[in-house]
């Protein structure tokens, strides 16, 4: 494909980019991973009142090689911290992240010397959802938000090495 077609994908590519992010965002497998008291919730919102599978994520997968979104719901203590980063290494791409609750965004009331203050100091995080602890409306808004953002990626792009597939077009160009 010439540098040209790249450069201003166009129909073709623009229609890709759309079927892949929405088979993507329509088909999210997060895994178990709860921590503490915010993964209570978590295992709320999967039962019957809530149906996560109205937005494709309800499949809880026990193995982070079947997963592709990581909800990280509780205390990340310093001992469980490479265990985290770990599991996110052993999922396969594309991967998303979301810190559930006050502990895992910044390390909620336990500002000790045994806990992590934000699990994004070990794994990149996509969407941070506040509470102590969030409810599992809270879960429920946060994954839309995470499809929002999936609708936004250019798989395209990434495919062709043009740069970070999160970025919008005009903030690569100012980037690179
Ligand atoms: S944010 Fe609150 S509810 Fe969630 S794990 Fe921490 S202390 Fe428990």
């Amino acid at each position: 494909m010439s540098d040209f077609a790249q450069e201003s994908p166009g129909l073709v590519l623009s229609t890709v980019d759309y079927i892949f992010n929405w088979a993507r965002k329509s088909a999210i497998w997060p895994m178990t991973f709860g921590l503490a008291c915010c993964a209570i919730e978590m295992m709320a919102a999967g039962a019957s009142r809530f149906d996560l599978d109205r937005f494709g994520c309800g499949v809880f997968r026990p193995s982070p090689r079947q997963s592709d979104l990581i909800i990280v719901a509780g205390t990340v203590t310093l001992k469980m911290a490479p265990v985290v980063r770990r599991v996110y290494e052993q999922m396969p791409e594309p991967k998303w992240v979301i810190s559930m609750g006050s502990c895992s965004n910044v390390g909620g009331p336990f500002n000790t010397y045994s806990t992590l203050q934000g699990v994004d100091r070990v794994i990149p995080v996509d969407v941070y959802i506040p509470g102590c602890p969030p409810r599992p409306e809270a879960l429920i808004y946060g994954l839309m938000r995470l499809q929002d953002k999936i609708m936004r990626e250019h798989p395209t792009r990434y495919a062709f090495g043009k740069g970070n597939e999160y970025l919008e077009p005009q903030i690569q160009q100012k980037t690179n």
